[in-house]
């Protein structure tokens, strides 16, 4: 069964659905995502403006002329 997955910056959490207009049919059920890019996005990944959810790539490149804020910083730099 494929499961909706958050896919920013490599994450793979699996979404749960916000609703489900038919529990049988899951092409029917909402799941949490970008409203700019239409890609799923945990809320880990994604932000709220304006009542609009914005994924953290489509964030990045909205605010592409200031430097990345390091509050994403997992330490996954030190692991290679
Ligand atoms: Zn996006
Ligand atoms: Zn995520």
């Amino acid at each position: 069964m494929p499961f909706v997955k958050c896919s920013v910056d490599g994450c793979s959490k699996k979404l749960q659905p916000l609703s489900k207009l038919d529990p049988r049919d899951r092409e029917t059920w909402v799941h949490r995502e970008c409203d700019r890019c239409f890609r799923p996005a945990c809320e880990k990944h994604s932000i709220e403006i304006d009542g609009w959810i914005i994924c953290d790539r489509c964030r990045r490149e909205l605010e592409g002329e200031k430097p990345p804020a390091p509050v994403l910083d997992l330490g996954l730099d030190r692991l290679s």
